[in-house]
C-alpha cells in the first residue's frame, strides 16, 4: 500500500502525455460541469439581501472563478507542467466557495443546500477526470453523506463539521484519485499483460523464471512444449534445466550468466542444444534480464525466453524452396516465350526427315541412299539438341554443381537454342570474339542468364528494322565478360532503378515475370561474379562478369 502510494505520488507529478490526452478529450464533459458549478453563484443575484453589491456575492463569484479558472488552467497546463495534482485545483476550489456559504450568517437558510449542491458539482469535476462510475459512488460514500448526515445534528456547530469535512474531503480526493490511478494502471497492466502473452504466443517464445535467492524456477507452457513435453510431465526445476542442456553447451551457457552477472555483457544472450523428449536435440536461443533486485542489491529475479531456432532454419528451407519454384516459373515463362520458334524450328528437320523419306522411297540412284541418310542423321541431331537445349533448362536443380566449362561453348549452345525465336522476330544475332575461355560454373546456370539476356535483348527490338544483338566476350586476368548489347539506344533512368528488383517488368500482363534480371544477377554472384546493366557506345547492355580459372 505505502509502495503504491508512493508510486502515485511520482505519477501525479510526472504525468505523461497520454494522460493529458485522456483529460483533454473529456474537456466538453468538465466544462459543462463547470458552467453548471457556476449557476448557483449567478442565482444569488435573485435573492434579496444578495445582490450583485453585496461584499458576499463577490466573495462568492471570485471562489467561482477560482474554481473554473483552476480548472481550465489545470487542463490546459498540467501538461506542460507536468504535474496532475494541479487538478485539485477545483476541488478546492469549491471547498472554499462551500466555506463561503457557510461561515456567512446572513444567508443562513440556502447555505447548506448550495453548499451540498457545490460539494456535488465538484464531486463531478474530479470523477469526470476517472470516469469511473463507482469513484462516484466511494466519494458519495466518504465525503457527501457523512457531510450530509452531519447536518441533522443541529448541536454541532457548522462551522466545525465544515473544517472537520475540509479534511475529509481532502483526503476524499485524494484517495478518489488514487483509486483512479491504481484503477487505470491496473487495466493499463492487465492490457499489456495480454498484449504481452499475444506477443509471446504468436511468436512460439516460451518463457522462464529463476528466483536466484530461492533457486526456484518456473518455465510456462510454451517452453516445455518446445522440449515436447505436456504442462505436468517436466518438474519446474533449475535441475532439470541443468539436465536437458546438452553437455557441451552447460559450460558456456553459464559463463553467459555470469558474464551478464558481472556486467560484461549487457543481456544474457546464448545458444544452446536441449534435450527433446523424443531424444533429438532442440537448437535454443535464450535470453533474459534481471529485473528486480532487493535492497542491498543482489539480484532476485532472473526473467527471460526460449526460441526454438530450428523453426528459422524450416523458414529458411521452405525460402529457398519456394525460391527454386520461382527459378523454374521463370524458365517457364522464357519457354513459353520462345515456343512458337522451338515448334517452327523443329518443324525444319522433320520436313527434311520427311523428304529424305520420299526420296528414299522413289529413288534408286546410286549414292542417295547414303546422302540421304546423312541429312536424316543431321536432322534428327538438330531435333535432339533442341530438344535437350529444352530439357536441361527447364531442369530444377537445388545446388549447383559447378565443374570447370569452357564458357564459349556454354555461348554457342545458348545461341543455338535462342537462335529460331531471333529468326522469328527478325533480330540478327551477331557473335563476337568467343573465345575458349574456362570457368567453373553450373553450364545450365549461366545458359539460363544468357538466355535471359538475349531474349529480353531481342523482345525490346522485335519487329524493327536493322535489329541485333551482339554477343561478345572480353577477358582480362582473372576475369571473363559476356556482354550483351543490342540495337536499343540504352533504358530510361526510371526502369534502370527497378531493372533487378524481383517482379518488375515493364511487359504486358503474361508476357513478363519480372523474375529474369533478378534470378540471373544471383545465379552471378553465387559463382562470385556479377550482372550490371551498362550503356555502352550508346547501346544498351548488360554485362555478365564471371571469374576465370
Ligand atoms: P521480364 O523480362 O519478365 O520483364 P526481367 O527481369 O528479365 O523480367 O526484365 C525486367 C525489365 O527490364 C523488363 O521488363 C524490361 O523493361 C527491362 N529490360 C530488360 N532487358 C532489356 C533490354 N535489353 N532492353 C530494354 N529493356 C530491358
Amino acid at each position: 500500500m505505502e509502495k503504491g502510494f508512493k508510486l502515485f505520488l511520482k505519477e501525479a507529478l510526472e504525468s505523461s502525455p497520454e494522460t493529458f490526452e485522456e483529460k483533454r478529450q473529456q474537456l466538453p464533459t468538465t466544462l459543462l460541469f463547470a458552467v453548471l458549478f457556476f449557476l448557483p453563484y449567478y442565482t444569488l443575484i435573485l435573492i434579496p439581501n444578495y445582490g450583485i453589491d453585496s461584499i458576499q456575492f463577490k466573495e462568492d463569484l471570485f471562489a467561482g472563478n477560482f474554481v473554473l479558472g483552476g480548472f481550465v488552467l489545470s487542463i490546459l497546463f498540467s501538461k506542460k507542467l507536468k504535474k496532475d495534482i494541479v487538478l485539485c485545483l477545483p476541488a478546492f476550489g469549491a471547498l472554499f466557495a462551500s466555506y463561503h456559504f457557510l461561515t456567512h450568517q446572513e444567508f443562513h437558510t440556502a447555505r447548506p443546500y448550495i453548499w451540498v449542491y457545490a460539494q456535488l458539482c465538484t464531486i463531478i469535476f474530479v470523477t469526470t477526470l476517472g470516469t469511473l462510475r463507482w469513484n462516484l459512488i466511494l466519494i458519495f460514500l466518504i465525503v457527501t453523506i457523512p457531510t450530509t448526515l452531519s447536518f441533522q445534528y443541529e448541536h454541532i456547530v457548522l462551522k466545525d463539521v465544515i473544517e472537520r469535512q475540509a479534511v475529509v474531503y481532502f483526503i476524499g480526493i485524494v484517495i478518489i484519485y488514487y483509486v483512479y490511478r491504481q484503477t487505470v494502471s491496473s487495466k493499463e497492466l492487465r492490457q499489456f499483460n495480454e498484449k504481452a502473452n499475444l506477443i509471446l504466443n504468436s511468436s512460439e517464445l516460451g518463457t522462464w523464471q529463476w528466483n536466484l535467492q530461492t533457486n526456484e524456477v518456473i518455465f510456462d507452457k510454451r517452453w516445455k512444449e518446445i522440449l515436447g513435453y505436456d504442462e505436468a510431465q517436466i518438474e519446474n526445476s533449475y535441475e532439470n534445466w541443468e539436465k536437458l542442456v546438452h553437455p557441451e553447451d552447460l559450460d558456456k551457457s553459464k559463463a553467459a550468466f555470469t558474464d551478464y552477472l558481472e556486467g560484461k555483457v549487457p543481456h544474457y544472450e546464448v545458444k544452446f542444444r536441449m534435450k527433446h523428449k523424443d531424444g533429438h536435440w532442440v537448437p535454443i536461443i535464450s535470453k533474459g534480464k534481471i529485473l528486480e533486485w532487493d535492497q542491498q542489491g543482489n539480484p532476485l529475479f532472473f526473467n527471460g525466453t526460449h526460441f526454438d531456432f530450428s523453426i528459422l532454419e524450416k523458414l529458411q528451407a521452405d525460402l529457398e524452396n519456394e525460391k527454386l519454384k520461382l527459378v523454374h516459373s521463370s524458365k517457364l515463362a522464357t519457354l513459353g516465350q520462345m515456343a512458337a520458334g522451338v515448334a517452327h524450328e523443329i518443324n525444319n528437320p522433320l520436313a527434311i526427315i520427311s523428304n529424305a523419306n520420299l526420296l528414299l522411297k522413289r529413288s534408286d540412284k546410286e549414292g542417295t541412299k547414303e546422302k540421304v541418310a546423312q541429312q536424316i542423321d543431321q536432322s534428327v541431331e538438330r531435333i535432339s539438341k533442341i530438344v535437350n537445349g529444352l530439357r536441361k533448362f527447364t531442369r530444377v536443380s537445388d545446388d549447383f554443381s559447378k565443374q570447370r566449362n569452357n564458357l564459349h561453348t556454354i555461348v554457342s549452345e545458348t545461341l543455338e537454342l535462342i537462335e529460331f525465336k531471333a529468326k522469328s522476330e527478325f533480330v540478327e544475332i551477331k557473335p563476337h570474339n568467343l573465345q575458349d575461355v574456362d570457368v567453373n560454373c553450373d553450364s545450365m546456370e549461366i545458359q539460363q542468364i544468357l538466355v535471359n539476356l538475349i531474349n529480353n535483348a531481342i523482345q525490346e527490338n522485335a519487329q524493327k528494322t536493322d535489329s541485333w544483338v551482339q554477343v561478345e566476350m572480353k577477358k582480362s586476368d582473372e576475369l571473363v565478360e559476356v556482354i550483351i548489347k543490342d540495337s536499343g539506344k540504352g533504358i530510361e533512368d526510371s526502369v534502370i532503378e527497378n531493372l533487378f528488383n524481383p517482379f518488375f517488368t515493364t511487359k504486358e500482363v503474361g508476357e513478363g515475370t519480372g523474375l529474369g534480371l533478378s534470378i540471373s544477377r544471383s545465379i552471378a554472384e553465387q559463382h562470385g561474379g556479377s550482372l550490371n546493366y551498362e550503356l555502352r557506345d550508346g547501346h544498351t547492355a548488360f554485362v555478365l562478369t564471371l571469374p576465370v580459372v
